[in-house]
């Protein structure tokens, strides 16, 4: 018997995402609420990022939830990582209408399991399932849920950070914070206040048309944030994306950390007082794995997504490893004794605990850690899945990892070769220790890549 493949067909690894009011409409996120609240029956959390279209998405979200049975509890403008903590500590789900990242026209949903974690692939197909079954009747009057609102509850995910952090390790500390007009604009600031910091803010007025950046806290958008910092003699600055569950850094320099050389400071931290696995995906630097090991740690890697991440950490705790720390190379960084998603705010507070404890400036830390080269490329094509197949068979006497895409590992250098789930294109990355053995390994898989694409179009 053949067995068929089922794939979502409207979530990606975070949720839905497309354009306000033409991908991601309000009929759209009725249907998302109505078949979230039948899986799901009980009380939801729902909460948004400062979006404009984030009113008329979240009250067509609710309005499915709500005519299910489900009771509602609206927790306002807050970050994904506080609804995923208000979630864990007391609802059934919860549902987040963001879109991260992406520019100010797009908007999306995640949806957060009773756990705290974003929902996965098996459970996110059997959602999908139930939005496009039209048969789920709506209840009637006497059935339908109840609306309370909740904007209380993200002072709770504010204390579970704060009181990690008794001897509030940032007194005497300056720092600046840039929430990018976005849900952090009322956590980050607090939570580094309450450690003992003197906060700045920039773009630290909630606007859904994100006047002074955009939602992805890029380098070139981080020049008034860099700017402030040097002239406030701050330890960093910190930023954070559309939904503040990740954190970036400019350090005492006004320079921007990239964040492969952030998550291995983390991980140099974590490692001081625990041994055990870190956990990442295959599409991490090697320098994480270098700094671990040299700590008498491990890494374990998985597929590229947060959820990943997650979910691989709890699994191995739950049988019985000692997991210390996970994340991704783009400044989402996941702390296991918090919670087991991405979180902004935990990020920035623990950086204060770290330079405290350090007696250094981050920019001297910085300097210290081997400097590695990433290269990353996109190449447009349909035939993504029949390359890797085969580079898979040009490449089978090297070291393989099937992970996620195709890794081609050699001692200290590594390309990776995925195709996109949603676009025709395929990605390269190549990690290297200097520019010139990354470029080389790069050129080869780009010269592989170009002559096998040449014979599939001629056949
Ligand atoms: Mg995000």
């Amino acid at each position: 018997m053949a067995i068929k493949m089922v794939q979502k067909r409207l979530f990606g690894t975070n949720g839905v995402r497309g354009i306000a009011g033409k991908e991601m409409t309000p009929e759209l996120t009725l249907k998302i609420g109505k078949a979230l609240g039948t899986m799901r029956p009980g009380k939801i959390a729902v909460g948004r990022d400062t979006r404009t279209s984030g009113p008329v998405l979240i009250n067509a979200l609710k309005a499915g939830l709500l005519a299910t049975g489900c009771d509602v509890v609206d927790c306002g403008i807050l970050p994904t990582p506080a609804l995923q903590y208000i979630v864990k500590e007391h609802y059934e789900g919860g549902a987040m209408i963001t879109a991260s990242h992406n520019p100010p026209e797009y908007n999306g949903v995640k949806i957060i399991e009773p756990d705290g974690t974003e929902m996965g692939d098996e459970e996110t197909i059997c959602l999908e399932e139930l939005l496009f079954d039209k048969s789920a009747p709506f209840k009637q009057w006497d059935e339908v849920g109840t609306e309370v609102n909740a904007l209380h509850l993200v002072d709770e995910y504010i204390h579970a950070i704060t009181k990690q952090f008794p001897e509030k390790p940032g007194k005497g500390m300056t720092v600046v914070v840039d929430p990018g007009s976005g849900p952090a604009c009322h956590t980050t600031p607090a939570i580094l206040q309450a450690l003992g910091c003197k906060v700045l803010t920039i773009n630290g007025v909630m606007d859904g048309t994100f006047p002074g950046r955009m939602p992805e806290p890029s380098p070139e958008g981080l020049k008034g944030l860099a700017a402030l910092v040097l002239a406030n003699n701050a330890a960093f600055g910190v930023a954070h994306d559309g939904d503040a569950d990740r954190s970036v850094f400019v350090d005492d320099k006004g320079f921007f950390v990239e964040e492969n050389q952030e998550f291995a400071l983390f991980v140099q931290h974590v490692c001081q007082n625990e041994r055990g696995a870190i956990v990442t995906p295959v599409s991490t630097s090697f320098l994480i794995e270098m700094i671990a090991k040299k700590a008498g740690c491990t890494v374990r890697y998985t597929q590229v997504g947060s959820i990943y991440v997650a979910r691989t950490m709890r699994e191995l705790i739950e049988t019985g490893n000692k997991v210390i720390f996970g994340g991704e190379g783009n400044g989402g960084l996941i702390f296991p004794d918090h919670q087991f998603c991405r979180d902004g705010g935990m990020t920035a507070a623990t950086m204060v605990s770290l330079l405290a404890r350090s007696k250094r400036s981050l920019s001297s830390l910085i300097s210290e850690l081997p400097q590695r080269r990433m290269i990353k490329e996109k190449i447009k094509t349909p035939y993504g899945s029949q390359l890797i197949e085969q580079l898979n068979q040009k490449y089978a006497r090297e070291s393989l990892d099937h992970t996620d895409g195709l890794k081609i590992k050699k001692e200290r250098t590594w390309a990776l070769i995925r195709a996109s789930g949603t676009e025709p294109l395929v990605r390269i990355m190549v990690d290297a220790d200097d520019c010139k053995t990354g470029l080389a390994l790069f050129e080869e898989i780009e010269t592989s890549v170009s002559e096998i694409l040449k014979k599939m179009s001629n056949r």
